[in-house]
């Protein structure tokens, strides 16, 4: 069937007068100074998320509305309404402080979408302690990693995750000062080397000062992957609430009244930005659903949770499609009113299926880890071009750009002005919640930035109108069901099994998760490719990094093509995988 290039709102889309009516008009009026105004601050120009987010309400209007409602299949929802999170997040704070931490210590968070995470996150916030999330399913190898990497002085996690995944690895860890531990499997916690939660919050106080963080003091610190070498820690700074409150008027369009959904997983940036704190920011109900997706509970949560702004990602709706519009159709959704997606490219299809089986198109934005926040999106001002990421922010400039060396350093780079050409995403570096280093690695974060531009490491192309296209990435990093893998994290893994003596990993085509992760490995001598072999390797793969980062797929290779540098040539392996033409292979190591 032929589809329309462009989706006009309708009067049911923009029946609720959005935030954002005239892009051009907002994008010249606006500056960060006026977006900052819209915040109350501490004294003397401080900053801090977690006063904004949660303080700030506690003793307005909103005191008594439900911040976050928490859902579960077998138990019976949770609220915790905006002074109750103050008063818990108080808690939490001087749990922190009695322990000894300080502003600038560093906690690290591994959990479900569990009250205790929220509450963690911005308590820490409030103490002014550095908090990173992490992927509750990532195995012990990828959470020990970043531990270590960021030197993390306390752990907050439950009874179930650190006895399967991280009591054996305790000792490797030893930044670690505490563990705090969450009662999940029945009360209170009496694992050695750990604290119970529980009983600490029980004894702490309910009133703390929040810390007086400066906006330029570290709040977040992400991780995220590349190519090569270990992950990398982005730093981000107390003033990206800036951002997130900016972006989440602008780009979800939050109104006063919403109530709120965002499936990202609080380990990762968007459930940090958008799943807790922009939402808090706002006032707004957030709706946080413990379970795994299910499309039939996903719509019954739509309708009877009466959400109005959905945040979802393409894997997720390209679930929903599978399962069937006529799932969809089966129930109403009134409340609702805006729905977005980020993460990965959305097919043109999944925008028109939203106005099916939703009634609502969905608007696709962009942002990565270090952006910290949304900037560039479909929003409700203009009309969506299916297959279009949409246009830059009120506050951001995006350009094209082109590099005139191929490794240049610092990077030489060109704008691109015409519209229609491929080259690398940039935006004009100085937005409130970019990111201000890689962690012990300032050389990286440096090649980051040319001429006043942050390049992001994306293939993009600009049409006429200003509308912004995905094209690819310009490394090798993979995305599954939205999730940033670093190729080289999982072959040092597989690389440890001992057959193993060379590993190379690609992002595959998926038609639901995007791309899934296939491993190519040769074998060390006398070993020989057999299907038990395989199935070992990919038990100790998924043993080691857990089934969310272990490949799907494992090939075996007499020999893995290699640059005569030495690197695995990952290109050539996807290109042969998928077929493809080979490309350029002067470099090639003979033989291969
Ligand atoms: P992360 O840092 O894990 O959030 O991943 C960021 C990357 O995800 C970006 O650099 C893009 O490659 C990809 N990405 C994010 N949003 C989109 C989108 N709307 N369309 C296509 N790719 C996206």
């Amino acid at each position: 069937m032929d589809r329309p290039s462009v989706i006009r709102k309708t009067a049911h889309d923009l029946r609720v007068t959005p935030n954002l009516v005239d892009y051009e008009g907002e994008r010249r009026m606006f500056t960060w100074a006026g977006a900052r105004a819209a915040l109350a601050g501490l004294p003397d120009g401080g900053l801090n998320i977690g006063f904004e987010a949660v303080d700030r309400h506690a003793r307005g209007p909103r005191q008594a509305r439900t911040a976050l409602r928490f859902l579960a299949r077998d138990t019976a929802p949770r609220d915790i309404s905006y002074a109750e999170l103050a008063a818990l997040t108080s808690r939490f704070a001087n749990v922190l402080q009695g322990l000894g931490f300080a502003p600038g210590d560093r906690m690290f968070v591994l959990a479900g979408r569990i009250p205790e995470l929220h509450i963690g996150l911005l308590g820490a916030l409030k103490a002014g302690v550095v908090v990173t999330p992490l992927f509750s399913a990532f195995g012990p190898e990828p959470i020990a990693t970043r531990i270590n990497l960021g030197r993390g002085q306390v752990l907050l996690t439950t009874d179930a995750l650190y006895r399967r995944k991280l009591r054996d690895w305790r000792e490797r860890m030893p930044s670690l000062r505490h563990v705090l531990l969450v009662a999940e499997q029945g009360g209170p916690t009496d694992e050695p080397g750990t604290l119970d939660l529980a009983g600490l919050m029980a004894q702490a106080g309910e009133s703390f000062t929040v810390a007086a963080t400066r906006p330029q003091d570290p709040a977040l610190l992400h991780f995220t992957s590349g190519t090569t070498g270990t992950p990398k820690g982005a730093i981000h700074v107390h003033e990206a609430v800036v951002t997130h409150h900016a972006t989440g008027r602008y780009a979800l369009d939050l109104h006063d009244t919403d109530r709120y959904w965002c499936t990202a997983d609080p380990g990762w940036v968007t459930g940090t930005s958008y799943g807790i704190i922009a939402p808090l920011l706002h006032g707004v109900t957030s709706l946080v659903d413990r379970e795994e997706f299910d499309a039939d509970r996903w719509y019954e949560l739509l309708a009877q949770e009466q959400v109005s702004v959905w945040y979802t990602a393409p894997t997720a709706i390209r679930m929903l499609m599978k399962a069937g519009t006529a799932l969809a159709q089966a129930r109403r959704y009134p409340a609702l009113r805006f729905v977005a997606s980020v993460g990965e490219p959305l097919n043109p299809e999944a925008v028109h299926w939203g106005r099916e089986a939703l009634g609502l198109p969905i608007h696709d934005n962009w942002w990565q880890t270090e952006t910290g926040g949304i900037m560039i999106a479909n929003t409700p001002a203009f009309d969506i071009r299916p297959g279009s990421m949409g246009r830059p922010l009120p506050g951001i400039d995006a350009a094209i750009v082109e590099h005139l060396e191929a490794d240049g350093e610092p990077p030489r780079i060109r704008l691109i002005e015409a519209p229609g050409v491929d080259g690398e995403l940039a935006l004009r570096a100085g937005w409130p919640s970019m990111f201000r280093g890689y962690l012990d690695n300032e050389a990286r974060y440096r090649r980051c930035f040319a001429d006043g531009w942050y390049l992001t490491g994306d293939l993009a192309r600009r049409d006429a109108d200003g509308y912004y296209w995905f094209v690819g990435r310009t490394d090798d990093v993979i995305k599954s069901a939205g999730h940033l893998i670093g190729p080289f994290e999982v072959e040092s893994v597989l690389m440890e099994h001992p057959a193993v003596a060379e590993a190379g990993v690609i992002g595959k085509p998926d038609p639901v998760v995007g791309e899934v992760v296939k491993a190519f490995v040769s074998l060390k001598a006398g070993h020989e490719p057999a299907e038990a072999l395989r199935m070992d390797i990919l038990a100790h793969a998924r043993r080691r990094l857990g089934a969310a980062v272990a490949p799907k797929e494992i090939a075996f290779l007499q020999v893995l093509p290699r640059t005569r540098s030495g690197k695995i040539m990952r290109r050539l392996l996807k290109a042969r995988e998928l077929g493809l033409p080979e490309g350029d292979t002067s470099t090639l190591e003979a033989g291969a």
